[in-house]
C-alpha cells in the first residue's frame, strides 16, 4: 500500500504492562497536556482491542461509561480524560476498535479492493490500523496514541505489531514508545519490586518494541539506585525511568510527571524545540481542589450503576469541576435508586444539599428516581436531572402536579395512557444508528428569563445527546400551565431541551449530557450553578 506521510508529525505510543487499571488513559492525557502547555498542537487516539465496533452497546458496569463526542460517536471513557486534560476535541476518528478495523478490511475485501490477495493480519489489518493512526495526525504536531489492554493479551497483538512497523514508516526520530508499568511495594520486605516491570518490558521486546520511556506506577518515589536497576534490565536510559506516583487526585498527574522532567525528556527525544510547559493553570486547579476556601457540599446522585463509579466517570468529574468553580469540596453520595422505591430512606435525603438524577437506560430504579425527584421538588432541594433524569422529572410533575396518575415514558410503559416521554417521529435524527438514537451535538436556545440562561449567560448553547426518547409535545401546554417551564428548546422549537420549575429555587433538567463538556479549567455552567445553589441551600441562604 502506498502511504502518504506527513513527516513533521511526531507520534507517541502509550502501552501498558503488568495489569490493567494503572491509569494509562490519564498518563496519555497528561502527556498530551504537558506538550500542549509547551505550546504544541496535539491530539490523542485510543486503540481498543475488543471486537465491538464501538462501546455503544457495552454494559457500563463492564466497561465504564460510554463517552459521546460532538460528532455523535460513542467512544471509550478515556476520550473523556483526553478532553478534560487537553484542548483537543475528540471525534469519531479518535477511537478505533479491533472490530472496526476488521469490519473495514472485510468490507474492502468484499469490494475486491485487495485485487485477489489473501487478506491477512499482516499486512492488511496492520495497514488499516496504521492508516487510521495517520488519519488523526493531519493538523497537529504530535499524536499521542494509547493502545488499550495489557501487553501479553492476545487481542492487542495486531495493534502492537502495527505500532512496531510504524517506526519504519515515520523514522525513529519521529516516534516514541512510552510504557506504563507497575513497581509494587511489598510490605513484608519493605521493598519496591522491579521484576514485573522487567518482565513486562521483555514482553514488549519479544514483540519487537523497545520502550523509550518507562512510567513506573508506584506508591513510593523511586530512588536513583532503583531507577538505575530498571534502566539496566529494561535497556532504557536512566533519565527515562519516571516515577509515576499515586496521587490523591488525577489532576495532580501532569504536575507530578513534570516534576520528573517528563516533558523535557519527550521533546528532546523527539527533537522538538519548545518552551518549558506552563503548568500554572494545573497548579490553580490542584490548589482549589486540595484546599477549598468555602467548605463542602454533599450531593446525592440517585442512579442505577452506583456500584461501579466508572459508569458515571464524566458526571463525577463534572461535579468536582462545579466544586472548583465555587471553591468548595463536593462530596458525592451514590444512592441506589432501587433502594428508594418502597419510599423508605426518602427522609434521609434531607442530609444532602443537592440531588442529581443522571442518565440511564431501562426500567430498573425508575420509581425510586421519581420519588427522589418528588422529594427535591417538594422540599426545595436543588435538583439537577440529566437525560433520563429529565424524563423522570417530567413524569413526576405530570403525576403529582397535573394529576396524570399513570403518566410514564413509553420506554418503560409502552401502553401508558399518558406517554409524557415518547419516541417522536418528527425528530431530526443525525447519523445512521437505525434512526433510533439522537447522538452528538445539537443546538439549544434558552429563554432569557430562566436559571439556564443565568448559568450559561448566552442565548444559544451546544450540548451532546445520547437518547431515543423525548418530551412529548402533546403535553406541553398542560404542563406549562401547571408551572413547568420549558427554558431550552431546539431552534425549530420542536424538541424540549431544558425544563425548570417556576416555584423552586433551582430545579433544572436537560435532555442532553452536559457532563461530557466539562473540564477542570472550564467547569460546565450548569454544574457550577447546581453546586452554587447546593451551597446556598446548605448555608440556609436559599430564597426563592
Ligand atoms: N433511556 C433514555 C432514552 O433512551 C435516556 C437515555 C439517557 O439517559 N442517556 O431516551
Amino acid at each position: 500500500m502506498k502511504i502518504k506521510l506527513n513527516n513533521k508529525v511526531k507520534y507517541i505510543f502509550v502501552t501498558g504492562g503488568v495489569l490493567s487499571s494503572l491509569g494509562k488513559g490519564i498518563a496519555a492525557a497528561s502527556i498530551g497536556s504537558l506538550l500542549e502547555c509547551s505550546g504544541l498542537r496535539i491530539t490523542l487516539l485510543k486503540l481498543d482491542p475488543y471486537i465491538n465496533i464501538d462501546p455503544g452497546t457495552m454494559n457500563p458496569l463492564q466497561h465504564g461509561e460510554v463517552f459521546v463526542t460532538d460528532d455523535g460517536a460513542e467512544t471509550d471513557l478515556d476520550l473523556g480524560h483526553y478532553e478534560r486534560f487537553t484542548k483537543a476535541t475528540m471525534r469519531r476518528v479518535n477511537n478505533i476498535t479491533a472490530g472496526r478495523i476488521y469490519h473495514n478490511v472485510i468490507q474492502k475485501e468484499r469490494r475486491g479492493e485487495y485485487l485477489g490477495s489473501t487478506v491477512q493480519v499482516i499486512p492488511h489489518i496492520t495497514d488499516e490500523i496504521k492508516s487510521h493512526i495517520r488519519e488523526v495526525g493531519k493538523d497537529v504536531d504530535v499524536v499521542i496514541c494509547e493502545v488499550g489492554g495489557t501487553v501479553g493479551d492476545i487481542e492487542s497483538l495486531p495493534f502492537l505489531e502495527a505500532i512496531r512497523q510504524f517506526r519504519f514508516d515515520v523514522k525513529s526520530k519521529n516516534i516514541l514508545y512510552v510504557h506504563l508499568t507497575l513497581v509494587p511495594y511489598i510490605k513484608a520486605s519493605g521493598e519496591l519490586k522491579t521484576k514485573p516491570t522487567q518482565h513486562s518490558v521483555q514482553k514488549m521486546r519479544e514483540i519487537g518494541i523497545q520502550p523509550d520511556i518507562l512510567l513506573c506506577r508506584t506508591e513510593q518515589k523511586l530512588a536513583n539506585k532503583l531507577k538505575e536497576k530498571i534502566a539496566l534490565f529494561c535497556n532504557v536510559e536512566v533519565d527515562s525511568v519516571i516515577t509515576a506516583m499515586d496521587v490523591k487526585n488525577i489532576y495532580e498527574v501532569p504536575i507530578s510527571l513534570e516534576k520528573e522532567g517528563l516533558a523535557e525528556i519527550i521533546v528532546s527525544k523527539l527533537g522538538l524545540s519548545v518552551e518549558k510547559p506552563n503548568l500554572g493553570p494545573w497548579e490553580r486547579v490542584v490548589q482549589g481542589l486540595s484546599k477549598p476556601k468555602s467548605g463542602e457540599v454533599d450531593i446525592a446522585v440517585v442512579g442505577k450503576y452506583v456500584d461501579l463509579q466508572d459508569s458515571y466517570k464524566s458526571l463525577t468529574e463534572a461535579l468536582i469541576h462545579g466544586g472548583i468553580s465555587n471553591d468548595v469540596r463536593v462530596n458525592i453520595h451514590w444512592l441506589d435508586a432501587g433502594a428508594l422505591e418502597d419510599g423508605e430512606g426518602l427522609s434521609d435525603l434531607n442530609r444532602y444539599n443537592g440531588i442529581l438524577v443522571p442518565g440511564g437506560f431501562g426500567e430498573r430504579g425508575i420509581e425510586g428516581k421519581i420519588k427522589a425527584i418528588q422529594y427535591a421538588r417538594e422540599n426545595k432541594v436543588p435538583f439537577f436531572g440529566i437525560c433520563l433524569g429529565m424524563h423522570c422529572a417530567v413524569i413526576e410533575f405530570a403525576r403529582s402536579v397535573v394529576q396524570l396518575r399513570k403518566a410514564n415514558s413509553a420506554e418503560f410503559a409502552p401502553n401508558t395512557p399518558d406517554p409524557v416521554i415518547d419516541l417522536l417521529y418528527d425528530q431530526d435524527i443525525k447519523g445512521d444508528k437505525g434512526g433510533t438514537m439522537r447522538l452528538g451535538e445539537y443546538c439549544c436556545q434558552l429563554r432569557k428569563n430562566s436559571n439556564a440562561f443565568k448559568a450559561y449567560g448566552v442565548r444559544e448553547v451546544f450540548e451532546r445527546h445520547r437518547h431515543r426518547y423525548e418530551f412529548n409535545n402533546r403535553y406541553r401546554i398542560q404542563l406549562e400551565e401547571a408551572g413547568l417551564k420549558f427554558s431550552g428548546l431546539s431552534p425549530n422549537g420542536n424538541l424540549v431541551e431544558i425544563i425548570e420549575l417556576e416555584s423552586h429555587p433551582w430545579f433544572l433538567a436537560g435532555q442532553f449530557h452536559p457532563e461530557f463538556k466539562s473540564s477542570p479549567m472550564e467547569p460546565h455552567p450548569l454544574f457550577a450553578a447546581f453546586i452554587a445553589h447546593s451551597r446556598l441551600r446548605k448555608n440556609g441562604e436559599h430564597t426563592e
